[in-house]
Parts: C-alpha cells; structure tokens; sequence
C-alpha cells in the first residue's frame, strides 16, 4: 500500500511575511493520517521555512539542484547545502526548467544521481507537450524522460525517489487531465518500472501534477495508480493546500 505524497511547488512566488502566513497555516492545519506533506519554497526561504516546519509533519524540498558539489559555480545550489537546510526532498526535470533553462534529460539524470548522493529524495517530473499529446506521442515522451534517469541511476534508486507526472499543457492552464488520462500515463510508466523490478514499481510513488485544485483532487487520487499530487498555484494558499491534502 503506497503512502499519498501532496507537494507543493511555490515556483519564484513569495515574501518574508507570505511564507510566515502560508506556513503557519499548513502546519496549524495538516491531518499527517491523511498522507505525506511536502513544502518547496524558493532557496532563499529555505532556512525560514525549515525553523517553522520543525516538529511537524510537514517536509521540506527544494526546487532544483546543481549536479555539482561546489566550487566555481555562480548561482548554484548544491545537495550537500540543500541537506544543511534541512530540505529531505528536491523537485528536478520540471517542465519550467527543461523548457525554459533548456535541461535535457541527461542533464536532469545528472540532478537525479547528485540529489541522491547526498540523501535526499528527488521527485523527478516528466510530462508531454500539447503538440506531443495531440501526435499521440505522450507514452513516448514520459518513457524516454523516465529512461533517461532510469538507464544512469538504476531501478533500485527508484526505492527512495518520487515520479511526478505533469502534463506541460496542464501545468498553471486550469486545464486538468481527466482522471482516466492520468491514470493511463500513471499505469504506463509503473509498467515502465515493473520492466525493470516489480517490487520497485509497486511502490513507487507516481504524483499527478497539472492544475490540481480541492475539487479535482480527490477524483485523481483515487485512480490506483495516482499516489498524490505536485501542486503549483493551489499550494499558495494554505485552505486550497490544505483541502487537496485532505483529499488523500
Ligand atoms: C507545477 O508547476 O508543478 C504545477 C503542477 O503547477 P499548477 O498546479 O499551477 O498547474
């Protein structure tokens, strides 16, 4: 039986006094027998977020990663230092960052290896392009994204990752997969997994992502292959994180 994950991915959103009122309120309102919470701030609210989630149950993540230890590399961000933080968890290959920063998979596999070397848990994205559904290409494109950190890092890596499907053309679109399209993605990359170790696949958890809300939530967690949610926009107010939390 595979745990329910709901993480939210702030993106460049936030302030000082934001964040202090986001929070609070997810910790003030978290149900843990409801599944696992993670929160993923900006780096630079890294430290602040990690004093206030201290002794709950909610988790700590960031956004991306280095594939670099450290050194000469300006404006990175290394495990190691994401670990200092307190961070358990780091989101890498999200379709703003392939798209917009132009990380291929390789590079993405890199994060992957580097993110785990140092003990935290990568949630690692993969999802398709409106072009690519619209061709009939989506199994595809997940599979070559997914198999790229397969082939580098192995299946048994997969014992402590998390694997978010997020449809490009869902993400911050109010356009959300139905639950029978997810589900479809969802069963084809656990059988993807399940080529390479059963046991593995069985309890990998797979994450929809892709204008998830309260109200479609629990439709999409209750697929079998849906184990939770990457959340973009809707984690930026704690009732509508909170309401999607209490949807697992
Ligand atoms: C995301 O960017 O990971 C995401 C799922 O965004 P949104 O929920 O806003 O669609």
């Amino acid at each position: 039986m595979r745990t329910t994950l709901v993480a939210g991915n702030w993106k460049m959103n936030g302030s000082k006094a934001s964040v202090q009122e986001l929070v609070s309120g997810i910790v003030a309102g978290i149900d843990a027998a409801k599944g696992q919470t993670l929160v993923c701030p900006p780096y630079v609210y890294l430290a602040q977020v990690a004093d206030m989630v201290a002794g709950s149950a909610v988790k700590l993540g960031a956004q991306d990663v280095s594939i670099e230890a450290s050194g000469a590399f300006t404006g990175e961000v290394s495990a190691a230092m994401l670990k200092d933080m307190g961070c358990d968890y780091v989101i890498v290959g999200h379709s703003e960052r392939r798209a917009i920063h132009g990380e291929s998979s390789e590079l993405v596999a890199q994060k992957f290896v580097a993110a785990q070397k140092e003990g935290l848990i990568p949630v690692l994205c993969v999802g398709e392009t409106l072009d690519e559904r619209e061709a009939g290409t989506t199994v595809q494109v997940v599979k070559e994204q997914f198999e790229a950190v397969l082939d580098l890092a192995g299946i048994d890596a997969f014992k402590n990752a998390v694997l978010a499907y997020e449809p490009v053309w869902a993400i911050g679109t109010g356009k959300t997969a139905t639950s029978d399209q997810a589900q479809e993605v969802h069963a084809a990359l656990r059988a993807i997994a399940a080529g390479r170790d059963a046991e593995v696949a069985a309890g990998l958890q797979i994450l929809y992502g892709g204008s998830c809300k309260p109200s479609n939530a629990s439709e999409l967690f209750a697929c079998e292959d849906i184990d939770g949610g990457l959340i973009g926009g809707a984690s930026l107010q704690s009732e509508d994180f909170l309401g999607i939390c209490s949807a697992g």
